[in-house]
């Protein structure tokens, strides 16, 4: 299973991060400070490291730098909550492989940490597919059956979140977590309206209500599958 070391002292954010990458088949542990990221770094096991860089004890270049120097390749995210664009650059140059500004989409996130883990770990999913549902990541294209669906950003996300977990019920927090971020409000019927766009263009009997639950993507009669399934 592909290790994640999460480096974040804030944690809100820790158990957003984890939640999100356990329920998309990744393995956390997570450290809040900058000694503690350095240390578990060291353990060869991981294979990816998001790191915050406002972190107590050392911040985030220190680690990174600590990480380097031992020449570690450890493929390192960061998060910056910062403006201005001094303190990416400063990560990228201190050898980060890509970075993240806080307050970030879940979903976003989990397209980097799958593009840097591809070339080591993974043989990338470039198509997802569920029932009639086909979502092409590459290319942003999605289609029911032979006809192809004009959808926006965000519709494509929530989408996508469906097909990935396909045989599970999502709830309004799932779905806003997963694709508008920590930061949104939970009493936001947002999802629900969303819901609506995707049925509108999708066709009716795509996303079903689980009463009292939240959404599931109907996958039968067909069986659902992942075209070149990742992980
Ligand atoms: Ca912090």
């Amino acid at each position: 299973m592909t290790r994640i070391l999460i480096a974040e002292d804030e944690s809100r954010i820790v158990s957003f991060l984890e939640k999100g990458l356990r329920s998309s088949g990744y393995s956390t542990v997570a450290v809040d400070s900058g000694p503690d990221a350095i240390a578990l770094a060291r353990d060869e096991s991981f294979d990816l490291m998001i790191l915050d860089l406002g972190l107590p004890g050392l911040d985030g270049h220190e680690v990174l730098e600590a990480v380097r120097r031992r020449g570690e390749k450890l493929p390192v995210i960061v998060l910056t909550a910062r403006d201005g664009v001094d303190d990416t650059v400063r990560g990228l140059e201190e050898g980060a492989d890509d970075y993240m500004t806080k307050p970030f989409r879940f979903e976003e996130l989990l397209a980097r940490i799958r593009l840097r883990l591809r070339d080591t770990t993974n043989p990338e999913t470039t198509v997802v597919q569920a029932g009639s549902v086909t979502l092409d990541l590459r290319s942003r294209r999605a289609s029911v059956g032979d006809r192809v669906v004009e959808l926006t950003a965000r519709e494509f996300a929530l989408l996508e979140t469906f097909i990935r977990h396909r045989d599970q019920v999502l709830t309004r927090e799932q779905l806003l977590s997963h694709v508008w971020g920590y930061d949104f409000d939970p009493g936001s019927n947002v999802v629900d309206v969303y819901v609506r766009y995707l049925r509108r263009k999708l066709g009716g009997g795509v996303i079903e209500t689980v009463r009292g639950m939240g959404y599931r993507l109907h996958t039968s009669p067909d069986r659902p599958h992942a075209v070149n399934p990742g992980r």
